[in-house]
């Protein structure tokens, strides 16, 4: 099985300077203080439209590590240095937390700008992608998924909702570009997937056009997957994911005294992610998948099935995706071995994109025992540079 070398920090920096790698190293390293991660963005929201030099910090740490800039044209350099890298860019808008039908107008046609972008160079932006809730509110969304019966108004609202998933989905087929649809809480989960699963019907007939997203930390996704398999007859689009809010999604079954849907404990949820993976790669002729992962034993994983199935490491209904500004370890050696590799690339004014910040500030601290890790591999770069 071709073995991929993660600890190569040659191949996965060589895109930063030394004066880059100093200041991600800095960034990391204070994610190690867990009360300025926990208090740090709640106090940088409340004063940033009135503090300037708060605005100016969080631009030139935080969002310039996990960011790509304010708007579609500001990712541009970002999209060129990932190219250059042989990753390609998934260009993601990341405002969150704004609930008015304005901005849901808005981040719509800002959606369908990102797919737009896409189509004028589809090679070096492979997919778009989108969150539910940036198109509708949650409260009405956890409503519709419960089955509750809606007021007139709400009816009215929702109806708007689905023709601006529609206009996406539209939007994406008419420009033959690849969507994700991300994955979210699972109270709102069923409604997502009912919408993603009827798109799919409707635009993935020539081709994967249209992506659900497998949240693997939730029981019975294998289940589901194969559900899909033997029930539509048009092509399957998988972004395969662990989830990304298990505290919440515990913590609300337990405050409402249903049964957990998340899996028992961390085996269980890689259990089911490279399971999920090995039951797509068996069926690679009807699905196209992508493996949204930072943990390097799935991606080994997938690399050992496409060898065992002796698929090509450019097979074009396989890839893998990181974040920007994480696991560049990861992207940057499977792309440099021959993999399709993209990064999300998310957007957005700085305000805005606080509370994906602040996620991505949490994931890489000790609230999550993953403190260190991305600092190690800058710090062994910055070495190798300087032995
Ligand atoms: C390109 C990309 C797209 C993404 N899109 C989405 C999306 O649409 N929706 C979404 O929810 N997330 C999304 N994520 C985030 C993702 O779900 C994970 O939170 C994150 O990537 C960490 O998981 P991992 O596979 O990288 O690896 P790891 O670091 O190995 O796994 C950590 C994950 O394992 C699970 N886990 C940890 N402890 C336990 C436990 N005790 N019991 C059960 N499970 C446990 C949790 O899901 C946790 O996040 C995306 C990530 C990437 C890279």
């Amino acid at each position: 099985m071709p073995q991929i070398d993660f600890n190569n920090t040659q191949v996965a920096f060589a895109h930063k300077t030394d004066a880059e790698l100093k200041k991600a190293a800095l960034l990391f390293k204070s994610f190690n203080y867990p009360w300025l991660i926990k208090y740090g963005p709640g106090l940088a929201a409340s004063v940033i439209n009135f503090l300037p030099p708060v605005k100016s910090l969080i631009r030139n740490t935080l969002f310039a590590q996990f960011c790509g800039g304010e708007n579609i044209k500001d990712c541009e350099k970002a999209i060129v240095a990932l190219t250059k890298g042989k990753i390609g860019t998934i260009l993601d808008y990341s405002v969150e937390g704004e609930e008015s039908e304005s901005v849901f107008d808005y981040t719509c046609k800002e959606i369908i700008d990102t797919i737009h972008k896409a189509a004028t160079n589809q090679k070096d932006i492979p997919f778009s992608v989108f969150k539910t809730t940036g198109i509708g509110r949650m409260d009405l969304l956890t409503k519709v998924n419960a089955g509750e019966a809606l007021s007139e108004t709400e009816t009215a609202e929702f109806a708007k909702v689905r023709a601006r998933f529609d206009s996406i989905c539209q939007a994406a087929y008419d420009n033959n570009v690849r969507l994700f649809v991300d994955a979210e809480d699972s109270w709102i989960q069923d409604i997502i997937d009912s919408m993603t699963y009827e798109a799919m019907e409707r635009f993935n007939k020539e081709k994967a056009i249209i992506f659900n997203t497998i949240q693997c930390y939730r029981t019975g996704r294998i289940a589901h997957i194969q559900e899909k398999l033997d029930s539509m007859s048009c092509f399957l689009g998988f972004k395969l994911v662990r989830g990304a809010y298990m505290e919440k999604e515990r913590a609300r079954a337990a405050e409402k005294k249903y049964p957990s849907p998340i899996n028992p404990d961390k085996a269980a949820t890689d259990a089911e992610y490279d399971g999920a993976l090995e039951l797509c790669v068996k069926h690679i002729a009807k699905v196209c998948i992508c493996a949204g992962t930072h943990n390097e034993n799935s991606s080994q994983k997938l690399c050992d099935l496409m060898e065992q199935y002796q698929l090509p490491k450019d097979h074009p209904h396989i890839f893998f995706a990181q974040l920007l500004g994480m696991s560049d370890h990861i992207s940057y050696n499977l792309a440099n071995a021959g993999y399709n590799v993209a990064k999300y690339v998310p957007y957005g004014p700085v305000k805005a994109v606080l509370p994906y910040l602040s996620r991505r500030a949490v994931e890489n601290s000790s609230v999550q025992g993953q403190v260190g890790r991305e600092l190690n591999l800058i710090n062994t770069e910055l070495k190798r540079r300087h032995k």
